[in-house]
């Protein structure tokens, strides 16, 4: 059983010849829609790797809102905790993908503003019977505090990819398990530059009371950091298409893995696995795998 607490965006999507410049404007794109959100991608992620996942968010009342609802339910997620706020726009992210599959993100919340301990107090049974908690930061940070704290106090594994980057309370990070930032949002963390040893960053967020930190260094893997031992793990090599969601097919894959009881680095193999495919596709849910493409890829 696998809480995912989080966002629910709508995702715009121009494939670019390159990425505009402030005032630019590129001709030539490609357009298409899919879902997205930080929240809603992990959501999907691990509901695709064979996880019973219920999803706590907010969309609006929009048409959006309705269908995402809807596509949250096609693909296995329990949906009673996808609440349906009024007077609001349903999250919206704008996003531009160049040739060489970098992207730059816009993103309007909307309804993930709206997410409050009031809608996790709501949800409290269903956290009551999670075995991993995973959370982002694509929702107010006092929801987030809230969440983790109630989690704790339910004795739950508490995952937290901290993205988007941003700085945050020791009190916060010495709750979270598992910490999964990307280099930018290591270095936001520490405030220690990445050129530096990855170790020192590593050690830098363990001496801030996390217990495991898994830093994910896109083509090159992850670094996985914890009291006993240090090591990098490689991501098997792929043509990379477009980078949207990897790491949250990493976060959702990891978690599921983890309910699985697979160790922390088995986990981690699949993690790097699942996420590597989902880059040799274009969009965020769309490029998510599912169980058996990540065993077949891992067999060869
Ligand atoms: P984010 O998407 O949050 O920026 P990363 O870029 O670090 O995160 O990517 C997350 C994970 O996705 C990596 O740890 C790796 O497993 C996988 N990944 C990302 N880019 C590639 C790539 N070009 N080739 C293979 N795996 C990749």
């Amino acid at each position: 059983n696998i809480v995912v607490i989080g966002s629910t965006n709508i995702d715009m999507i121009a494939q670019v010849p390159h990425l505009p410049q402030a005032g630019e404007t590129v001709i030539g794109g490609t357009f298409s829609q899919a879902y997205g959100g930080k929240g809603a991608n992990q959501a999907v992620a691990a509901s695709r790797m064979g996880g019973q996942v219920t999803f706590i968010s907010c969309v609006g009342d929009d048409t959006f809102g309705t269908e995402v609802i809807q596509h949250f339910q096609k693909e296995g997620i329990y949906t009673d905790f996808v609440f349906k706020e009024k007077n609001v726009a349903t999250g919206i992210a704008l996003i531009m993908v160049d040739e060489k599959g970098t992207n730059s993100i816009a993103v309007a919340s909307g309804a993930n503003e709206r997410l409050s301990p009031q809608h996790i107090d709501q949800a409290r049974q269903v956290l009551e019977e999670a075995d991993i908690v995973l959370l982002q930061l694509e929702i107010p940070l006092a929801t987030v505090i809230y969440a983790i704290d109630l989690a704790k106090q339910m004795g739950k594994k508490v995952l937290l990819n901290p993205a988007p980057a941003q700085r945050l309370p020791k009190s916060l990070l010495s709750k979270v398990d598992i910490l999964i930032p990307n280099e930018i949002e290591a270095e936001m963390l520490t405030g220690i530059r990445f050129e530096e040893e990855i170790k020192i960053v590593g050690e830098n967020l363990l001496s801030l009371g996390v217990e495991t930190v898994i830093i994910t260094l896109g083509e090159k893997g992850c670094y996985v950091i914890d009291s006993q031992s240090a090591r990098q793990i490689p991501a098997p090599q792929v043509k990379a298409i477009d980078t949207t969601a990897a790491g949250d097919v990493f976060c959702g894959t990891l978690a599921v893995s983890l309910a699985e009881q697979r160790t922390l680095i088995e986990a981690v193999h699949f993690a790097n696995a699942a996420a590597a495919l989902s880059v040799t596709k274009v969009g965020a849910q769309p490029s998510a795998p599912c169980k058996s493409e990540i065993e077949n890829f891992l067999k060869g």
